[in-house]
């Protein structure tokens, strides 16, 4: 109802972060709620702005970041948070309290929707009184790994996790936190990685609301017991990208050229190769997935971004050898259209670093993955795609024979056809997430009414 003849506050202010992998998912999610009869302003940084000409229903406001001529854009995403957090907060508030403080009665700003690694916007939705809603671009379980799990260095933690593990079904035994933790190993000093979780920890605990791009049936446990740490309430309403129209918000250019070779492919016989937006490797390691690739005889398209060869500014970084030997069956391109490849009927595999986003998008097109995880939370999507889910086969290590064998595993070896069909299962459990009286569905009605009532 309205509170004495005043219209409902409905503008929801967005706040973004500079990483595709996290701009991506928080314009669908700004789509969605538009959808939902919401307005809408993005506040985003100047370094890696998204292209307001493919938003028109938003209003966009760049704020100043300090960022770009800065050491941390050096591939330093630690550096790189903790610096926005700090140059951002003022330039985003003073824009905030103009806003507040010249508002129409008809168009009032309903709250702070914020992606998770912005989180300073939670002191700025505290200072003026605003309810704050954290967006997690990722896994449900990463927000339960860290919270639960904050001290994962200290002495007595692994029997810590041993305990607990007797309390975890299968869902959690099989991320094996323990041997996770264990095995991962940061560039990053501890201190550091711990300090950002408690900030985190400590936004996603005072937040109005936390909003999850993910699907109650992919994570059930992990969804429960967040539940159970949070007062707030928790909306999964993935798949971000398929509640929103597609629309794409590339910051590089996307090359279409590879829909019209893919048109020219068998069904399901080419291997679709990305390893993100951020990841980095060594010139040898590009050179042990070339050959991989190679060897194997089968077609496929594969996205090689500028900067994935680490301190290389090679414009060809493949050798000519390579590239006669595949000239007939393979597609390299710098960008693609991701969305659109993964649905095309010629891709039968992907072969990923498990971004969360790569990760949702694979399973929605039923397309089993080859894994290869380098950094983050990516060790834990492995976890589930590969150990609980079934829709993947881990690649232990990046090592020419070692991919040959994989890939045909995937893609063509009668060993691979449980996973394969277990893919084409998963897509249709994601679908009917999406359809009416389905759980993400459900929960983005009652995401729209929760933010209503503000
Ligand atoms: N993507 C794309 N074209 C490409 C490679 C990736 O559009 O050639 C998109 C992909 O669809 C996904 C995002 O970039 O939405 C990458 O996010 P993800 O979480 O998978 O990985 P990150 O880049 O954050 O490591």
């Amino acid at each position: 109802m309205e509170k004495l003849g005043k219209p409902k506050a409905n503008r929801l202010v967005f706040l973004t972060s500079p990483f595709q992998g996290h701009i991506n998912p928080m314009l669908q999610l700004a789509t969605i709620l538009h959808s939902k009869g919401f307005s809408i302003t993005i506040v985003h940084l100047q370094f890696n702005s998204p292209n307001p000409s493919n938003h028109p229903q938003f209003t966009f406001k760049p704020i100043t970041d300090n960022l770009s001529e800065s050491k941390v854009l050096q591939g330093d995403i630690l550096g790189t948070v903790k610096a926005l957090n700090k140059n951002c907060q003022v330039p985003f508030e003073l824009y905030m309290k103009q806003m507040t403080e010249k508002e129409d009665s008809d168009d009032r700003i309903s709250c702070i929707v914020y992606d998770g690694l912005m989180y300073f916007a939670h002191t700025v939705a505290n200072n003026l009184k605003l309810p704050g809603i954290i967006v997690r671009t990722s896994a449900a379980a990463g927000i339960f790994n860290f919270t639960v799990f904050p001290h994962p260095h200290q002495q007595g933690y692994i029997s810590l996790l041993d305990s607990m593990a007797e309390e975890f079904s299968t869902e959690l035994q099989s991320l094996k936190l323990k041997e996770l933790h264990a095995s991962i190993k940061t560039e990053y000093p501890p201190d550091a990685v711990l300090e950002l979780r408690a900030i985190i920890t400590s936004a996603i605990k005072d937040s109005s609301a936390i909003i999850i791009n993910t699907m109650s049936y992919l994570e059930r446990e992990a969804l429960t017991k967040i539940q159970d740490i949070f007062n707030a309430s928790i909306f999964p309403v993935g798949p971000f990208h398929k509640l929103a129209p597609t629309v794409s918000n590339s910051l590089l250019q996307e090359d279409r050229s590879c829909i019209s070779w893919l048109d020219k492919q068998a069904p399901k016989s080419v291997l679709y190769v990305s390893f993100g937006s951020i990841v980095s490797m060594t010139e040898d390691e590009l050179l042990e997935v070339a050959w991989g690739l190679a060897n194997s005889e089968l077609p496929f398209l594969w996205v090689l971004r500028p900067g994935l060869v680490r301190g290389s500014d090679l414009l060809e970084p493949l050798p000519e050898i390579f590239k006669k030997r595949v000239e007939e069956r393979g597609c390299i391109v710098e960008w693609a259209p991701q969305q659109d490849l993964l649905a095309h009927s010629a891709v039968g595999g992907f072969w990923t670093h498990c971004g969360w986003n790569s990760t949702l998008e694979s399973i929605c097109e039923g397309v089993p993955m080859l894994c290869r995880p380098f950094f983050g939370d990516q060790f834990l999507n492995v976890r589930y795609v590969c150990h609980l889910w079934r829709v993947g086969l881990e690649l232990e290590e990046l090592e020419r024979e070692k991919i040959v064998k994989a890939i045909r595993k995937l893609m063509v070896d009668g060993e691979g056809e449980e996973v394969r069909q277990r893919a084409v299962e998963f897509k249709e459990k994601a679908k009917l997430c999406q359809i009416e009286g389905g759980s993400s569905y459900c929960s983005l009605n009652d995401l729209a009414e929760h933010i209503s009532s503000y």
